[in-house]
């Protein structure tokens, strides 16, 4: 096994491939900006490099500086965690050209999930199923354009083939919008992305959010880990996660799932990875892949006993997988909560020193987090600053033990969002289960109109 290994991230994702790491007695390294030199996490790693000042474009984006930590320090590898420079195909190169390994797949495999159009192509070739749209990218000629948009069917989705974090997309519903709808999108790709290409898909119009994680060894052999449900989104963004996805039937997961592991396979994948699904009636429509460890991949390691982070260390280092799919056992039902520092109803983010902490635990409580009693929140992140996870025998339990939990959760001197889970975990239509993408937005849309 690997003897060290460098962490090149911040936050409970160091923290929990810390974890991994000594579980697995490998020592560990983590780079830091400045911002974060006091914080206990870094403090805990055998190693800690300082790698420049806060702004994340001169530290945890700035690659020389991390391979340069990663020489002096003698790592052998390098976790990228989520974000920053994970999905990066330049960064993962360097990582290998300068003598380490990258925990997660080739940067070929990279760049091709990273260009949306190229990897729907390669999904559609491998079998997996996706929303209807373009034959790749979409012309200049506007005749072209609004054939393809009446081929397809009103309303579409003009979204960038370099495209992420919810940006670059634009709904279409009428054909007199369309081509002045495209050349916007494609010059907000250009500013944004540095790629002008865009793609039309079929809008979707109350589609559900679920993933399949899979995990690859790089022998060939590749296996599903079931689903995720992240309907519960603002802003794109997912606020609550849970596994499985509530009222889908066994058999179409384990279908989809399989199509998934079979594209690894014939796309040479290794490591963790997600694929991203919309579903709507009884279909999977696939939109994108990730290519790392996800933000709630705990919900997943809850059902199924499986250490996501482990095994992407072990299949990195060159080990076969050591599941077969027929050893994969779902069991129970896990829920994730995001815990943001930021004003539970205007969003607003809420960095400065945490007063008080307390977290909440007992049976079925998993906490994910870096932060403690003077921890000092920086404003220059993601203002994510902890994941309870709750896990119980049934939905049921495990919404009740997560309000058990939120209630417990105190974190004085920020502001937080435990007030709007705590709101979810007793909405009836979350209790119900099955909400669309669009459910939170509506109701906090609706929450304003009563309040004004
Ligand atoms: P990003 O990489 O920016 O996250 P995705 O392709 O994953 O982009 O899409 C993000 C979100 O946009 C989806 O979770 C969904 O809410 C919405 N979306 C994307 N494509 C469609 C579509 N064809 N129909 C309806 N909604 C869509």
């Amino acid at each position: 096994m690997f003897e060290k290994i460098l962490i090149a991230n911040r936050g409970e994702i160091a923290l929990r491939i810390q974890r991994a790491c000594r579980e697995l007695g490998i020592k560990t390294v983590v780079v830091h900006s400045e911002a974060d030199r006091d914080a206990k996490y870094v403090k805990l790693a055998d190693e800690s490099v300082c790698i420049g000042p806060a702004p994340s474009a001169q530290s945890y984006l700035n690659i020389p500086a991390i391979i340069s930590a990663a020489e002096v320090t003698d790592a052998q590898a390098i976790h990228p965690g989520y974000g920053f420079l994970s999905e990066n195909a330049d960064f993962a190169e360097r990582v290998e050209t300068s003598g380490f390994v990258f925990i997660g797949p080739r940067a070929e495999t990279i760049r091709l999930m990273g260009d949306k159009v190229s990897a729907k192509d390669a999904m559609k070739a491998a079998g997996v199923p996706c929303v209807p749209g373009s034959e790749g990218a979409l012309p200049d000629d506007p005749k072209e354009i609004i054939a393809t948009a009446r081929q397809i069917g009103y309303p579409v989705i003009i979204k960038a083939a370099g495209g992420g974090g919810g940006r670059g997309m634009r709904v279409v519903h009428t054909e007199a919008a369309l081509v002045n709808a495209v050349q916007m999108t494609r010059q907000e790709a250009q500013t944004a992305f540095g790629n002008p290409t865009v793609y039309m898909e079929k809008f979707l119009e109350n589609p559900r959010h679920v993933e399949i994680q899979v995990l690859a060894d790089q022998h060939k052999n590749a296996i599903y880990l079931g689903e995720r449900d992240c309907s519960m989104q603002r802003r794109h963004q997912k606020v609550i996660e849970e596994a499985p996805a509530p009222h889908i039937p066994a058999r179409l997961i384990a279908r989809i799932g399989e199509r998934c592991a079979d594209a690894c396979r014939k796309i040479g994948y290794r490591g963790a990875g997600t694929f991203e699904f919309l579903y709507e009636n009884g279909e999977f429509y696939f939109i994108e892949m990730n290519t790392r460890v996800q933000v709630e991949h705990p919900v997943t390691e809850a059902i199924t006993g499986v250490d996501i982070v482990q095994e992407q260390i072990r299949v990195a280092f060159g080990e076969k997988l050591r599941l077969k799919q027929r050893d994969v056992e779902f069991r129970g039902h896990a829920i994730e909560c995001r815990i943001n520092a930021e004003d539970p109803f205007t969003f607003v983010p809420s960095p400065g020193k945490i007063e008080f902490y307390h977290p909440p635990g007992g049976p079925g409580i998993r906490v994910d987090s870096h932060i403690y009693q003077g921890y000092k929140v920086p404003s220059h992140y993601d203002s994510m600053v902890a994941k309870v996870i709750a896990y119980g025998d049934t939905r049921e339990q495990a919404i009740r033990r997560m309000r058990i939990a939120l209630s417990e959760m105190s974190i004085q001197g920020i502001k937080t969002n435990i007030a709007l889970h705590q709101e979810l975990m007793l909405d009836a239509r979350f209790v119900e289960g099955g909400t669309s993408i669009h459910y939170l937005e509506h109701k906090l849309a609706a929450k304003n109109e009563v309040k004004q």
